[in-house]
Order: structure tokens, then C-alpha cells, then sequence
């Protein structure tokens, strides 16, 4: 995903500017420039780019960079809240009741992963106990009934469309009747997309909302949409009441800037993003955590959610207890490592995990960042249990490094770096000391602390 590009430029460009002796208008300028050019490179709309610069020149009072508070962390907070700005409306998005019928509408361009992302959205409900059920009026394109017929199957969620009916409206609502009959808690119904923004598709979605009337509609934008992304967004938004965003293919190489212009077109919040093709690669969207991981700040609470899926139950509260007194030792990395390489892919969790931002284990690399972890653990396994629960780094002389690198096969350097890795993540994880243990459900809450 390029948006992690965009998080490397702010990144680089914050620390050119906190390298800068005086932190004068000059200074600052060239680093909001900086930033401003590489949204503009990431397809981010010109306006909305030109009113965040005019927002943070107002919010950074440049006398308090100069009475050497922390200018980085000062200008990275007023990007970071102008950044989540533009991806949270401000209201959240209808949210459908377990056990009460709700009615979800998808609309979207043809190709954007409507359909895809219909089966995604039914699957994650119906894990977590929802009734899904899916109804095909999309009559337009050859094989959509198809299409999800085969992902409905697959998922085992019932699906209702027809090879012979042509009019997309009457689908709906003999869709929406049956399935609220068979008490349905959560009735999807997908419509046609086409390519350009023809008046026909726009009248049809109309006429399917007006019929069906959907409690919520959801928007679904591919992330390469680029530049034509706000004006795409808002002709659909103008059209039916979208009230929530889904991007796609946030795996992808795309530029992925014109899905905050999408977002902003529509005032409405992003509820979930796609990140590859299978049914499971769907991932709630979070505003603050999301922009974190994009500033490479990592990514506290969908690391701990990640936390609670893969890590035994009965070891959360022992890790999570650890890390809470602050002794981030060596041994706690090794599990942390341990964990990541049952977690997988790995990719998704290292821009997740704080400290290990998308720049440094970009995606791609997803093999050698597995080999160095493993790497690291085997030098970590010729450690004494004095020196992997040690939080004292100097402890670590000359001749503890000799005999680890000998006692692994590797070279002195390896074991320098892999120290020098513990003690950049020691420091960041030590925010982790004095707070609240979180519980399943108040990820949001320590999410906030740690951004703040
Ligand atoms: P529709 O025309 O909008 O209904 O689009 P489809 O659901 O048919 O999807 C178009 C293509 O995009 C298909 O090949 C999907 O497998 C693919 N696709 C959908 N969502 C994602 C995603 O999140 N990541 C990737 N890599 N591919 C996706």
C-alpha cells in the first residue's frame, strides 16, 4: 500500500525539520511543503490538502517550538488530528443490532470489490453471531448472481437472486421480504456498478433504496481510485444517503490517497477495509490507530486485538501484566516473537505492532523479516535466564555478546543488532508501564492514551 509511502515521506520529513537547530517559519514551512507534496503524490484532493497546511500553520505556534518543546511530537500531533480529521466525520455509522433486522445497501463503481466485500461483510457478522443474508440485485453484469451465489455458498450464508428477473428493484424487495420472514438479522443486498458514472446506474440505486429502505448504505471504494475519487464519492453521496465507506484493496500497490478524499466527500466514516481477496482479509477500520500506523507510530489497539486472538487466554493477563510494570525484557520479546509467527501474515501485524513501523518491515518483505525474527530468536536462545530477564542493558558486556554470537553461529554485529533493536522497542513499549489493563472491547481506550 503506497499510503505507507506517504506515512515514510511525513515520517522523513518531520525529521529533517527536529534535525534543524532553530525551528524558525522557514523550517517549518519546508517541512509542512514537504508533507503537502507527498499527499498531493498520494492522490490526496488539492483542497483538502491546502486547508490541513492552513490548519496546522494555525494550530503550530512556532513560540513554542522555540521555547524547545518537543517540536516534533508538537508538529506530529497537529498533522496526526488534521490527518484523522479528514477520515472521521464526526459520526459514527449506523451500527446493525444482533437479533433486529437491518436492511445494509452496497453501491459502488463496477470493479471496485462490491460483491467481494458483500460475502466479506456477511462472513464477519455471521462469526460473530449475526444471521446474514444476501441478496443479489445486480442484473446488469453477466454472472454477479453468479459470483455471489458461489461466495454465499462458500461462507454458508443463504443468498437469493434470480438468472431471469431483469428488474434489480423487485430482486430487493422479494429479497428483503423473504429473508426478514426467515428472521434475518442482517439482509445485505448488493446492486449493480458500472463502469462510468452513467445516469441509469444512479436512477436504478434510487429506486433499490427507495424500495428497500435500507437502514444503511455503504459505499465501497477500490483504494487506486486516485484523483477522481472526491467527485465520484460525492456523486454517489448526492444520490443515496451513503452513510458509511468501505475501502478495497488496501493490499495493493495504490496510491490509496484519493480514499481520504472519498471519505471526505462523503462525510462519512470508513467501517472496514480489504486487504486481499479471501473472504477473512477484512479488518475493522479505526480511525486513530489507522493514521498512527500511516506516521509509522504503530498501531496499539489492533496490535492488542491481534493479542487477544492469538495468544492463549490464560497468558494475556500475565503478558499484558508485564508490560503494564514496564519490564519489557528480552525474554517478553521472544514471546512477542514467538507470537508473531504464529499470528501471520506477518506483514499485517508488524505495521501493527508499535515500534516496528511500515518503513522499517515494509510489505513485500514479509520473508526477510521473518527470517531476521527467527534470526533473533535463535541468538536469544543461547541467552542465560539472568540475561533474557534483565531489563538492565548494561548488563549485556563484551564478553555475554562474544559467547552469544559463538554460542548461535552468528557474528558479534548480529547480536549487537539485535540488541539494539530490544532497546528501541524497550523504549517504546515502556509507555506501555502504569496503564489500565485492557480488557476485550476497551482496545479504543489504550489506543487513545498511547496516541495521545
Ligand atoms: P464488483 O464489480 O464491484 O462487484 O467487484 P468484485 O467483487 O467482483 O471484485 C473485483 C475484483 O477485485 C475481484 O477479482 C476481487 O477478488 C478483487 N478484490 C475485491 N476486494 C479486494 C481486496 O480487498 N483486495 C484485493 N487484492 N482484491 C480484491
Amino acid at each position: 500500500m503506497v499510503l505507507q509511502q506517504l506515512g515514510g515521506s511525513i515520517t522523513r520529513a518531520l525529521q529533517q525539520m527536529s534535525n534543524a537547530t532553530i525551528i524558525d517559519e522557514k523550517v517549518l514551512n519546508e517541512c509542512l511543503n514537504e508533507i503537502t507534496r507527498a499527499l498531493l503524490q498520494s492522490d490526496v484532493q488539492f483542497k483538502l490538502v491546502r486547508d490541513m497546511q492552513t490548519n496546522i500553520k494555525k494550530i503550530v505556534n512556532l513560540d513554542d517550538l522555540a521555547a524547545g518543546h518537543n517540536k516534533r511530537n508538537i508538529i506530529q500531533k497537529a498533522i496526526f488530528n488534521e490527518l484523522c480529521k479528514i477520515l472521521d466525520p464526526g459520526k459514527p455509522a449506523f451500527a446493525p443490532k444482533k437479533g433486529k433486522p437491518s436492511v445494509v445497501m452496497f453501491v459502488g463503481l463496477q470493479g471496485s470489490g462490491k460483491t467481494t466485500t458483500c460475502t466479506k461483510y456477511a462472513f464477519y457478522h455471521q462469526k460473530k453471531g449475526w444471521k446474514p443474508a444476501l441478496v443479489c440485485a445486480d442484473t446488469f453484469r453477466a454472472g454477479a448472481f453468479d459470483q455471489l451465489k458461489q461466495n454465499a455458498t462458500k461462507a454458508k450464508i443463504p443468498f437469493y437472486g434470480s438468472y431471469m428477473e431483469s428488474d434489480p428493484v423487485k430482486i430487493a424487495v422479494e429479497g428483503v421480504e423473504r429473508f426478514k420472514k426467515e428472521n434475518c438479522d442482517l439482509i445485505i443486498v448488493d446492486t449493480s456498478g458500472r463502469h462510468k458514472q452513467e445516469a441509469a446506474l444512479f436512477e436504478e440505486m434510487r429506486q433499490v433504496s427507495e424500495a428497500t429502505k435500507p437502514d444503511l448504505v455503504i459505499f465501497v471504494m477500490d483504494s487506486s481510485i486516485g484523483q477522481a475519487a472526491f467527485d465520484q464519492a460525492q456523486a454517489f453521496k448526492q444520490s443515496v444517503a451513503v452513510g458509511a465507506v468501505i475501502i478495497t484493496k488496501m493490499d495493493g500497490h495504490a496510491k490509496g490517497g484519493g480514499a481520504l478524499s472519498a471519505v471526505a466527500a462523503t462525510k462519512s466514516p470508513v467501517i472496514f477495509i480489504g486487504t486481499g481477496e479471501h473472504m477473512d482479509e477484512f479488518e475493522i477500520f479505526d480511525v486513530k490507530p489507522f493514521v498512527s500506523r500511516l506516521l509509522g507510530m504503530g498501531d496499539w489497539s489492533g496490535f492488542m486485538d491481534k493479542i487477544h486472538e492469538v495468544v492463549p487466554m490464560d497468558q494475556q493477563p500475565e503478558l499484558l501484566q508485564k508490560l503494564s510494570e514496564g519490564n519489557f525484557t528480552m525474554r517478553i520479546m521472544y514471546e512477542q516473537f514467538q507470537n508473531i509467527l504464529k499470528m501471520g501474515p506477518i506483514g499485517q501485524v508488524f505495521s501493527m505492532l508499535p515500534g516496528f513501523s511500515a518503513e522499517l518491515m515494509p510489505k513485500g518483505r514479509e520473508k526477510e523479516s521473518q527470517a531476521k525474527i527467527k534470526r533473533y530468536m535463535y541468538m536469544m536462545d543461547s541467552m542465560t535466564n539472568e540475561e533474557l530477564d534483565s531489563t538492565n542493558p548494561k548488563l549485556m558486556n563484551e564478553s555475554r555478546i562474544m559467547r552469544i554470537a559463538r554460542g548461535s553461529g552468528r557474528q558479534v554485529r548480529d547480536v549487537m543488532e539485535m540488541l539494539e533493536e530490544y532497546k528501541r522497542l524497550a523504549k517504546i513499549w515502556s509507555k506501555m508501564k502504569g496503564l489500565k489493563i485492557p480488557k476485550k472491547g476497551e482496545m479504543s481506550a489504550l489506543s487513545r492514551n498511547m496516541n495521545a
